[in-house]
Formats: C-alpha cells, sequence, structure tokens
C-alpha cells in the first residue's frame, strides 16, 4: 500500500481529528477506533460548544415570546435552519426540521401519502431501504389497500436501473429509495431515478441519510419531491434532521401532529393551521440540538463536501484493497460508486462474536442486520459485520483494525 496523503485540498486532517474529544478516549484500555459513524458520527467541539453556549446563554422557547431571550433564540433556531437549508442547496421555507430521518419519512407517509393512496395504487421502494423507508410504506399500504412492489439488485449491490424503470407502471404513485444504502455503501443515481419517476408522474421519496454527511448535495438539481437528512450522521446532535419537500406538497398536504406553534388561530370551531414550514413543527421542538446541528453543516462546509468525499475514497480505497486481501472475508456491496462503507462476512465467523472481540481491541464496529432485514435475506446471509468510515478516521486505524481483526478470527477459529 502507497503512503496515503494526509491532504487533501490543503486540509489537516489530523488537526481535524483533534476537534472530535470522544476518539481521544480509550475503552478496554485501549485507544478507541470508532468505525460506527453510519450509526451515528462523532462530534466536534464547534457542535459541543454551540449547544453549551445555547444553555449557557441563550435558552427560551422559540417563537412565542417577545422578550429579548426568546427573540434570540428563535433567532438562532432560524438561522440553523436557513444554514442547513444552505448545505442542502434548498430554501428554508422548504425544510421542516424534525427529529430525524424516521420521523421525517413517516411524515411523508402519514401527511401525504395516507390521504392520497387507495386501493389499486402501488408504492414501489428498493430493496436496500432501510426499515425506516419500508415499515411507513406498509402501514400506509395496510390502511389504504395500495400495494408495495420492489425494486431488486444486481450482484455488486447496485440498483437494477432497467427492472426500477419497468416496474414504473401507471399503478405507482410513489417511489421510496434511499441515496446511499446504509448497508452496502451504494450510491443510487437518484438524479436519474427521480427524472425518470417525474416522466411518469410518480412521487418521489428520497432517504438523505447518508448521503448528506458524505456528499455535496443539491436538492434543486436531484429533482425529487422529499428528501430526508438526519442530523446526527452528519456530526449534529441527536434527536435533529429534516424533510425538505417542494412547496406545493407542504401547501396541499395536513399536518401530521397537531399542538402549539404549527397555528395561526385556534377556536373551538375550527383551526387555522400556520403556513409551512411551520405547520408540521407542532410543540417545543429540539432547539438546542437544532442550534447544534447549524454548527454541523458550518463545519462541514469550512472542511468542503468535495474534501470530505475525496478523504472518505482515499479510505475506502485503503480499506477493500486489505480486506479483500483476507481469505475467506466476503464483501457485500461492490458498486463502481460507493461511500466508504463496508459490510462483510467471514466464513465460519459468526458477525456478533466477532464484534465482541473487536470490542475488547477497542474497535467499535456494526455487526447484525443493520435495519435492513430484506436486504440481507437476498444476500442470505443473518448477519454481516459494518466498518464506516468518516473523514476523521486516518489510514493507520485501517491497519489496526485489519491486525485486529486477523487476531480475533486467530482466537474464533
Ligand atoms: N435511513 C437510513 C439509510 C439510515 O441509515 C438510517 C439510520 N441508520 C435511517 C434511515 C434512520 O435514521 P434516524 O434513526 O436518524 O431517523
Amino acid at each position: 500500500m502507497n503512503a496515503p496523503s494526509q491532504a487533501t485540498e490543503g486540509v489537516d486532517w489530523a488537526r481535524v481529528r483533534a476537534d472530535f474529544p470522544l476518539l481521544q478516549r480509550e475503552v478496554h484500555g485501549k485507544p478507541l477506533l470508532y468505525f460506527d459513524n453510519a450509526n451515528t458520527s462523532q462530534k466536534p467541539l464547534p457542535v459541543i460548544a454551540a449547544q453549551d453556549d445555547f444553555y449557557r446563554r441563550r435558552n427560551a422557547n422559540v417563537s412565542r415570546a417577545v422578550h429579548a431571550l426568546g427573540t434570540e433564540a428563535t433567532d438562532a433556531y432560524e438561522a440553523a435552519r436557513a444554514r442547513l437549508a444552505h448545505f442542502l442547496g434548498a430554501r428554508a421555507d422548504e425544510l421542516v426540521l424534525c427529529s430525524g430521518t424516521t420521523f421525517a419519512l413517516n411524515l411523508v407517509a402519514y401527511s401525504w401519502a395516507l390521504p392520497r393512496l387507495e386501493a389499486g395504487d402501488v408504492i414501489l421502494i428498493s430493496r436496500m431501504e432501510h426499515h425506516a423507508n419500508i415499515v411507513p410504506w406498509q402501514l400506509v399500504a395496510e390502511r389504504t389497500g395500495a400495494r408495495i412492489r420492489v425494486a431488486e439488485i444486481l450482484a455488486d449491490g447496485s440498483l437494477d436501473l432497467d427492472a426500477l424503470y419497468r416496474a414504473m407502471t401507471p399503478e405507482v404513485k410513489l417511489l421510496a429509495v434511499t441515496h446511499v444504502s446504509n448497508v452496502l455503501g451504494t450510491v443510487n443515481p437518484v438524479r436519474e431515478i427521480c427524472r425518470e419517476a417525474r416522466r411518469r408522474g410518480i412521487v418521489t421519496v428520497v432517504d438523505g441519510s447518508q448521503a448528506a454527511p458524505h456528499l455535496k448535495l443539491d436538492l434543486a438539481t436531484i429533482g425529487c419531491d422529499f428528501y430526508a437528512v438526519t442530523g446526527h450522521k452528519m456530526c449534529g446532535p441527536t434527536g435533529t434532521g429534516a424533510l425538505w419537500a417542494r412547496r406545493e406538497h407542504l401547501a396541499a398536504m395536513p399536518p401530521f401532529l397537531g399542538g402549539g406553534e404549527m397555528i395561526k388561530e385556534v377556536s373551538f370551531e375550527g383551526t387555522v393551521f400556520n403556513d409551512p414550514p411551520r405547520k408540521f413543527e407542532a410543540g417545543t421542538p429540539n432547539i438546542s440540538g437544532v442550534v447544534g446541528l447549524g454548527a454541523a453543516v458550518d463545519y462541514l462546509e469550512s472542511l468542503g463536501m468535495a474534501n470530505v468525499k475525496a478523504r472518505e475514497a482515499g479510505l475506502l480505497a485503503h480499506a477493500t484493497e486489505a480486506m479483500q486481501a483476507i481469505p475467506g472475508l466476503r464483501i457485500l456491496g461492490t458498486a463502481a460508486d460507493k461511500a466508504a462503507v463496508i459490510s462483510f462476512v467471514i466464513e465460519g465467523v459468526h458477525a456478533h462474536d466477532m464484534a465482541t472481540l473487536l470490542d475488547l481491541e477497542g474497535v467499535a464496529i456494526r455487526s447484525g442486520q443493520h435495519c435492513a432485514h430484506p436486504l440481507l435475506q437476498w444476500f442470505g446471509v443473518t448477519a454481516t459485520l459494518r466498518i464506516s468510515l468518516a473523514f476523521y478516521n486516518t489510514h493507520e486505524e485501517i491497519d489496526r483494525f485489519i491486525a485486529a481483526l486477523l487476531k480475533a478470527r486467530r482466537l474464533l477459529a
């Protein structure tokens, strides 16, 4: 393996890594090696500081009080919405802030799909969806009589695009597809997919959970109807995220939850709802979390998403090459366009046993079904191991991981 370059367009990755205090800790007496970033990312100091500062100096509820603190808190909250919108290439008034992708996808299911779909309609989803992009559609199908149709994948873990387009028949009202697979790392060509769907009058929902932390996004050019992101995978706090939607959908959709803030006027005779996006933001939101998310997107933008992508591509190439050289190790998902996620199985080794032994070496990786049972069934496995890398991981950590993997395999053999 060639000595990897530590710099990408002038970014000092060692300094960047030092922004993440948690990465300095030890686990079981060993330096932590955190390779579970697709599950949740670690948080840099500016994000931690933004939340700390909010509670120390600006804490108040938003959109209610006229006092100075209330105004400051509201300004900070709305500034974070604007920053996230800028990061995504979207308009702030098209961004519903919520607790994460799971909420965002359910919002589309309950407010857009449930009132519109009926018996005979089809919801098209891909084989590689996370349960958060399967189960809400099943719930809608159960209630409306619509059917679920599955778009299959090819052996390398890419979507079978020909089959997908053939499956876009006139009964299909909605297509739900992930931008990047959390198991395979496959980056789906969502722009092309959404164009094909739109030509056929199919509304598109893209799960961007695993894309937003790693790719430069421009929702205006993707051409989808809905796009969901989750803050905790993009260096932001847990319990934050957003649904982006075209304005015409937000205007037409009924609210999902009722309560304070989502109204203009309430009487016992009826309620006049607030304008979108507030129509969908009932109750007190995760204010400090959203402020932290604003700091997270500032942080990612300061690195440059092109640099993040290039850095992670280098890490992925290094890890893939090293893992492919291990006899009996099989990588699931080898699509040409891949994010830095590697799911794998090792002959004769149970994934949880391996993950447990690795943990004793300070190595945090995921084992199991990754909330994607139908995908694992397709591959004929009950569990996989998964490493998912972030820009703050290092080439040296990959070498340490490989050594720990080989050691654990000898113990399990
Ligand atoms: N979709 C994908 C592809 C994911 O990886 C995840 C998180 N593992 C989710 C949806 C759900 O995200 P959250 O739990 O943050 O709502």
